[in-house]
């Protein structure tokens, strides 16, 4: 890789790099070329060995630690990737291939986010004195033990942090497995935690594909499963999880509706249609892909929408003015490339995009389908790519049955300048993160995640402790034990 500060191993393990070359070689490819620019190996047994025997042996030593000894090491990698959110972001790009534009202001950033909010709650974590007459209960709050976060390949920096950060400020370990489509960043993540003062042990990365995870998952020392994944694999870890009743927490797909009343800020919806399905070439599972516009103001909506579009820059991620860069990988991009195909096949109306790009890398146009219906494929299954389906509606009762009408439950957003249609349509969403004349906003002090098929648990926010931790309840008694006999 023509990088100087690329990870410079597979793994990381017990504070160090690991190597084990007898792992299937995986290439990792920068998605603006169709180069390789590393090589990792998937994690064999005995690799797979020593991250769970090196995270169990160091895991109590760090939950006896105060909470406010703990928060510092993650406060310190805070500041540390901060400092490097240049490099960290030049490395995400490669790994993803987003822009530059993007990765410099979202990704270690919002990794950065996580570990100093989380690092800033390790000393607050208490539990609580419940009185009974002259006895009492109290509750200590307790680490759950080894916790496997597996990531997908969209925000690889992002989720190690996101996962890692309240399972070690609750006293956990953590082995982290990385898309394999996107190895290299959370690397990076581990290496920083131990400049930082982490102790070895305590933050693991093995680079596999699914059987790696599927390993890690199905091990009974391992005590808790965080996935963001697709719906299918969350099936799959859910129940390989259950087997053991592990804790889990599953952040999987979504087909999340946007709607837009007559009476939106035209530009601000447009806007939001914009972010919530192109940014980050569409690969984000929170995207408002169901873009359901009032029939009154779709046309406008549709014209001002390829106005905006015309002005994306597509071309290389480096460029600071690029703002629309390459798919993940070719399968993704024939992915979608095959979803535009479907839309057509089905009716839809082709407003704009839909081709590859005639250039090196993975690159599709930004896609607009209008006249979509809600039996199309387009209309129900996730793509994970830049393509929009336009649907018209009249009623607001009827579109809330509509955009309801769906497996998933991820996001919703509405635009509306009516102020009781905005908390009604909101409280009526069967979803889990919900925007009112914005999209796709994800700060570290807020819960997000998803309701039916999108999953289980929430990660950031007061509520991931809940799911990186758990109370024990202590009886004492004051007074003499009444036994029957
Ligand atoms: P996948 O579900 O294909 O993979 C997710 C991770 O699970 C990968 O690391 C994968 O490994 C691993 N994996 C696959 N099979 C198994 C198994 N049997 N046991 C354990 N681990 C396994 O998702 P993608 O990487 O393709 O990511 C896209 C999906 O993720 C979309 O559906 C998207 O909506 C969702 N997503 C959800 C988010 C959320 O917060 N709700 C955020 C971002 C994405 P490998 O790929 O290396 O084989």
């Amino acid at each position: 890789m023509p990088y100087d500060t690329q990870p410079t191993a597979s793994h990381f393990i017990n504070g160090e790099y690991v190597e084990d070359t007898s792992g299937t070689a995986i290439d990792v490819i920068y998605p603006a070329t169709g180069e390789k620019i590393a090589t990792v190996y998937a994690a064999t047994p005995a690799i797979i060995e020593q991250a769970i025997t090196s995270a169990k042996a160091a895991q109590s030593a760090w939950a006896a630690m105060t909470g406010t000894q703990r928060g510092r090491i993650l406060r310190r990698a805070a500041d540390i990737m901060r400092e490097r959110n240049h490099d960290l972001s030049i490395l995400e790009t490669y790994d993803t291939g987003k822009p530059y534009q993007e990765t410099s202001v979202v990704d270690a950033t919002s990794g950065a986010d996580a570990l100093e909010y989380f690092g800033g709650m390790a000393a607050t974590l208490t539990g609580e004195h419940i009185q009974l007459g002259e006895n009492w209960v109290y509750t200590r709050r307790e680490a759950l033990g080894l916790c496997v976060g597996i990531g997908a390949w969209n925000y690889p920096t992002q989720i190690a942090c996101w996962k890692g950060a309240p399972a070690l400020a609750c006293g956990n370990a953590m082995i982290f497995k990385p898309s394999e489509t996107t190895p290299l960043c959370a690397l990076k993540v581990a290496e920083i935690l131990i400049e930082a003062g982490l102790p070895a042990g305590i933050y693991n990365v093995v680079q596999g594909m699914g059987e790696v995870g599927g390993a890690l998952v199905t091990d009974p020392r391992v005590d808790k499963v965080s996935l963001t994944g697709s719906v299918p694999t969350g099936r799959k870890v859910y129940a390989a999880a259950a087997a053991d009743i592990k804790h889990v927490t599953m952040e999987l797909g979504g087909k999340s509706p946007m709607i837009v009343f007559e009476d939106a800020n035209i530009e601000n919806a447009v806007g939001g249609a914009i972010l919530g399905n192109f940014y980050s070439s569409g690969q984000v599972c929170s995207n408002g892909t169901r873009v359901f516009v009032h029939k009154a103001i779709k046309e406008q909506f549709l014209k001002r929408l390829t106005e905006r579009l015309g002005n994306a820059v597509i071309g290389d991620p480096m460029d600071p003015d690029t703002s629309f860069g390459p798919m993940v990988s070719e399968r993704q991009m024939n992915i979608a490339l095959g979803y535009v195909e479907k839309g057509q096949a089905e009716g839809a109306r082709l407003i704009t995009g839909g081709q590859r790009l005639d250039r090196e890398g993975f690159y599709m146009q930004p896609t607009v389908f209008a006249d979509v219906t809600d039996d199309m494929v387009i209309a129900r299954e996730e793509i994970f790519g830049p393509v929009m389906a336009v649907l018209d509606f009249e009623d607001e009762d009827d579109v809330m049955t509509r955009a309801n009408d769906t497996e998933f439950g991820l996001a919703a957003g509405v635009f509306t300048n009516d102020l009781s249609r905005a908390h009604r349509v909101a409280a009526r969403f069967e979803a889990g993160t919900c925007y009112i004349n914005t999209y796709n906003d994800a700060p570290v002090e807020a819960p997000f995640g998803g309701v039916k098929n999108s999953g289980v648990g929430r990660e950031n926010s007061k509520a991931a402790i809940n799911h990186y931790s758990q109370l024990k309840s202590v009886f004492v008694r004051m007074d003499d034990v009444e036994a029957p006999f």
